[in-house]
C-alpha cells in the first residue's frame, strides 16, 4: 500500500490572492515581509469592511502556483497517495466562509487535475487526520504524521532549525527540496524491503 501525504493548499500549493485583495481594498502595497505573525488581516484596521470586500471576490483569481509544485506532485503521485488537506474557514467570518470551499475546489480542479477530487479534504482541525507524511506551513497542522515537513512561509521563517529538530520537523524551502526528501525516502524504503 502506498504511503499517504497530506498537502496543505494556502502558502504551500498556491499563494498571493489574500494579500492581493487586501492591498486592493486598502490601497496599500504590502508584501509578505510586512505581515507580523500569521494573519494578514491584522494589517487592516477595519476588518469588517475588509472581509465584506474579500468575500465578494475569489482570492484564487489572483493566486499563483508555487514553483515546481505541479511537476513534483505528479512525480510523488507515482509513489504516494496524495490528499489535499485545507481549511476554508476564516475565523472572523466562519458562517460566510462556505463560498471559499467552492473557490478552493474549483481552483484545485483546474490547476491540479491529476489529483482526484475524492482526495480533497476540507478540514479546520488537521490534527484529526492521520497521514504518513504532512506538508504544511503551519506547525500545529503537522501533528499526527510520521514525517512532518514545514513549508517555509513568511510567518515561519524565524523558527530555528534546532527548535524544529526538537519537534521532529523537517523544513523545506521549495517543492524541489520536498522532492529530494520524499523521493529519496521512497527509494530508501524500497531498497530496505528488498534486503
Ligand atoms: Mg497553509
Amino acid at each position: 500500500m502506498k504511503k499517504t501525504i497530506m498537502v496543505d493548499m494556502d502558502e504551500v500549493i498556491t499563494e498571493g490572492g489574500f494579500l492581493h485583495l487586501l492591498n486592493e481594498f486598502a490601497g496599500t502595497n504590502y508584501t509578505n515581509d510586512d505581515v507580523d505573525g500569521y494573519y494578514m488581516q491584522d494589517l487592516v484596521p477595519d476588518k469588517d469592511a475588509f472581509f465584506k470586500y474579500f468575500i465578494a471576490h475569489n482570492q484564487y483569481d489572483y493566486c499563483e502556483l508555487l514553483p515546481g509544485v505541479v511537476e513534483v506532485l505528479k512525480n510523488l503521485k507515482e509513489y504516494y497517495d496524495i490528499y489535499i488537506g485545507t481549511s476554508y474557514i476564516i475565523k472572523e467570518i466562519p458562517k460566510e466562509s462556505g463560498v471559499i470551499l467552492l473557490h478552493k475546489h474549483d481552483y484545485l480542479c483546474e490547476k491540479l487535475p491529476f489529483i482526484p477530487v475524492d482526495n480533497y479534504i476540507f478540514i479546520n482541525n488537521k490534527s484529526l487526520l492521520n497521514c504518513d507524511i504532512k506538508i504544511d506551513d503551519k506547525l500545529d497542522n503537522l501533528e499526527n504524521a510520521d514525517v512532518k515537513i514545514l513549508f517555509t512561509a513568511y510567518h515561519n521563517k524565524d523558527l530555528s532549525d534546532e527548535y524544529l529538530h526538537s519537534l521532529g520537523v523537517i523544513r523545506a524551502n521549495s517543492w524541489f527540496q520536498i522532492k529530494d526528501i520524499l523521493l529519496k525516502e521512497n527509494s530508501d524504503a524500497n531498497s530496505s524491503t528488498k534486503e
